[in-house]
């Protein structure tokens, strides 16, 4: 099993400017290995497969970095080639910018290069050192390193993801379906359950809207290009990454209470969701509200404890069913329809959470037909 863990770190000046470096000379090499791919393909007819070695006689500061981060470049880059060639659709490897490009580099761990010392809050780097980190979750015993990724955001702030590997064996629980939960997604919050609990996005967000609407409206006043709009810009990234932590630490809570209380957890795929909702024009909720993250994170945390995750098939009419009676209703597909009541049994339905019951059913008859 494999486990990331995303660390804030606070690297000294003379760190940032070696990351500064480093996160140059991989976009450097990756763009010299494309350019020379492509012009080997056009005028040979061939490919090739440069290094970033051959580079550095004429580069000579690219020996001042990491060099296990510029060896990555060459393997993310043949593997951009492969999912280009392989998958339709998938777009060809494209030149990286400054400005387009995230900064970030990964380097791998060869015997204790990359290590974490949770003691005093340290990790160390190729090159940089030991780096003064906020270690929130340290790696359990027998947890082995295997790579890490530092990067930086758009504000500024500075993050290493750390990649562990465990043998771990979980013992499957028994009877899972006798302890499960169904879910809905919801484009205005998150999901509504099958036992009637719906859950919205948390108050806090509004508060956080308001800062960034706050700190849009500032930069509105300064002079493009100027010092002052320079800071305003790193003001909205920073209320933006604020905005994104919030949301993955709320996400990671919900997952967590369900993962912990249920044995098996029932959802929809979200595909089928986006697209039946672009009719309606809300798709900018759908996108935003990290549904699929929450999915993610579920998934894995249901598995961590021997727990069952089932995705149902992407035509099950969830909402279109009565949970009494089982009829379907086609009529109530609309989804300005809220609340309704089943013209052959009676029952009084809220949409959202008949759908959770319905999504429920199917996955464990799904489970115990599998
Ligand atoms: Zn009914």
């Amino acid at each position: 099993m494999n486990r990331a863990i995303k660390y804030r770190i606070y690297p000294t000046e003379e760190q940032q400017v070696l990351f500064a470096k480093t996160f140059g000379c991989c976009r450097k090499v990756w763009n010299l290995m494309l350019d020379e791919r492509e012009t080997v393909y056009l005028t040979e007819g061939r490919s090739c497969r440069p290094t970033p070695a051959k580079y550095k006689k004429e580069y000579p500061y690219l020996k001042e970095v990491d060099s296990l981060a510029l060896a990555n470049e060459q393997l993310s880059l043949e593997q951009a080639y492969s999912l280009y060639f392989k998958v339709k659709g998938a777009g060809h490897p494209k030149y990286k910018s400054r400005k387009g490009s995230r900064a970030s580099y990964t380097t791998n761990n060869q015997n204790g290069t990359v290590a974490v010392d949770a003691e005093r809050g340290l990790i160390r780097l190729p090159k940089a050192g030991m780096v003064k980190a906020k270690l929130h979750r340290r790696p359990e015993k027998g947890w082995k390193l295997k790579s890490a990724t530092v990067s930086m955001t758009k504000s500024g702030s500075y993050y290493c993801s750390v990649l562990f590997e465990f043998d771990r064996e979980v013992k499957p629980v028994e009877h899972p379906e006798d302890n499960a939960i169904g879910l809905d997604y919801k484009s205005n919050g998150l999901y509504a359950d099958s036992e009637g609990n719906v859950c919205g996005s948390p108050k806090y967000y509004r508060k956080t809207q308001q800062k960034l609407a706050k700190a849009q409206r500032k930069l509105r006043h300064k002079i493009r290009g100027s010092s002052n709009y320079r800071k305003a810009c790193r003001k909205i990234a920073k209320v933006h990454e604020h905005i994104a932590n919030q949301r993955k630490d709320f996400l990671h809570k919900k997952s967590a209470e369900i993962a912990n209380q249920y044995d098996m957890a029932c959802v929809e795929s979200l595909d089928m969701k986006t697209i039946a909702n672009k009719g309606f024009g809300n798709g900018k909720a759908t996108l935003d509200n990290g549904y699929g993250m929450f999915l993610n994170l579920l998934e894995y945390k249901l598995a961590d404890r021997g727990k069952v995750f089932v995705k149902i098939d992407k035509w099950y009419p969830s909402s279109q069913i009565c949970s009494c009676c089982g009829t379907v209703h086609p009529d109530v597909k609309v989804l300005s329809v809220r609340k309704w009541t089943c013209p052959d049994c009676g029952a009084e339905l809220d949409r959202d959470v008949n759908a959770a019951v319905n999504v429920k059913k199917e996955g464990i008859r799904e489970y115990l037909s599998a």
